[in-house]
């Protein structure tokens, strides 16, 4: 078997559910990485995409990553059978000739390809990836359903308050538990008041995360952290600069609840030094590596073994992104939970149809690979990739 055909598309996504809203131009690349094997008719494709909240990577993709896939002798991509693709051996295809360091954008074009490498290695498996990933890991058992919470919560141009309010609302009414709101681009006074309106709609504040989405300096973060410190919040994300790890560890040293951080870092390399230098605390801080982000899944795997070693519980990882592809990650490799954009980022918006939330988890899906193939309106879109 081979991969014969790679496909890259990349297409506008946008933070809010009105699509037309300005959301900074962000886009985002989809992959189609089409293989020899048939299924009822028709090849097995696996599909995979790149960061929502970055940017597309088809340069790379085209030019430097699929054509090693493409190029390589099809033996060096398959498992020891001969009968299903390896990611792992895959991987090191798309890596044959890079250098250490350097890993900026080319890690998401990686990960991207790596995702729907994967998804292709579960559908000729025919099993949901989750199910594929923890038999490899060996993992008996993986959980029939994982944590979720909602990220959203980014400030609307007008009547902010009251459509943040509408949209908490709406993750309640979805069956969430737990949600994340933005802050860190207006003044501080402001942000509190968007944190008391999130929080009311919730349980408690403590069921409420704030992302700073990197926006804090020197000063400004250990002020932040001060005023954030009193309102028991579920976490506080992405505090300054992600390699900031004096700031970072300046405000770890002093505030009292649990600090998320990672999203941002794109390599183990790069994980060994969060950990080394950001002052986190294993026992109650968060890991938000994205599989995406670091090089796909196969790299991400590495880091959490990495970090687990070190002492870090499996808890503490909370990929962000998000999608129906963290679920399955969640569920076998055992870590906290995953998020779920259930209004922005369309088409990977919300879960397929018939998968539904209840007290803050989801089932797994049961079709072959990721599932897009479930999701109406990511479905839409890989079709025409
Ligand atoms: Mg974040």
């Amino acid at each position: 078997m081979r991969i014969v055909e790679i496909r890259e598309r990349s297409i506008a996504v946008s933070r809010y559910a009105d699509p037309a809203m300005p959301s900074g131009g962000l886009t985002t690349s989809l992959v189609a990485v089409v293989t020899d094997v048939m299924r009822e008719g028709s090849p097995v494709v696996g599909y995979g995409f790149a960061s929502v909240g970055r940017f597309a990577q088809g340069g790379l993709i085209r030019e430097r990553f699929a054509p090693r896939l493409l190029n390589a002798a099809p033996a060096a991509l398959l498992d020891n059978a001969g009968t299903n693709l390896d990611p792992c051996r895959a991987w090191r295809a798309m890596m044959r000739g890079e250098k250490p360091g350097g890993h900026g954008e080319r890690c998401v074009a990686v990960g991207t390809l790596d995702m729907a490498i994967w998804d292709a290695a579960a559908k000729i498996a025919r099993m949901p990836l989750h199910r594929l990933l923890a038999e490899r890991l060996g993992n008996d058992a993986p959980p029939r359903r994982v944590r979720v919470y909602a990220g959203g919560g980014y400030s609307y141009p007008q009547a902010d308050l009251a459509r943040l309010k509408d949209e908490i609302r709406a993750f309640v009414d979805l069956g969430f538990t737990h949600a994340k709101i933005k802050i860190g681009s207006a003044p501080l006074d402001e942000d509190l008041r968007r944190i008391d309106t999130a929080a009311a709609e919730l349980t408690a504040p403590s069921h409420l995360a704030v992302d700073a989405m990197n926006a804090y300096g020197r000063e400004q973060a250990p002020a932040a952290a001060r005023e954030l410190g009193a309102l028991g919040l579920w976490w506080f994300e992405d505090i300054c600069d992600p390699l900031d790890f004096d700031t970072l560890s300046e405000v770890a040293s002093a505030y009292p609840h649990p600090i998320a951080a990672g999203e941002a870092l794109f390599s183990l390399a790069e994980a060994k030094l969060l950990d080394r230098h950001g002052g986190l605390r294993p026992t109650q801080d968060i890991l938000l590596f994205d599989p995406v982000h670091c090089y796909g899944l196969t790299h991400y795997i590495e880091i959490v073994s990495h970090l687990t070693a070190q002492g870090w519980p499996r808890t503490a990882f909370w990929p962000h992104g998000g999608h129906l592809f963290s679920l399955h990650v969640v569920a076998a490799l055992g870590v906290g939970g995953a998020e779920i954009n259930p209004l922005g980022f369309k088409p990977f918006r919300g879960l397929a149809s018939g998968m539904e939330i209840a007290d803050g988890f989801v089932s797994l899906p049961d079709a072959p690979g990721i599932g897009f193939e479930l999701h109406d309106e990511a479905w839409q879109a890989f079709a025409q990739t």
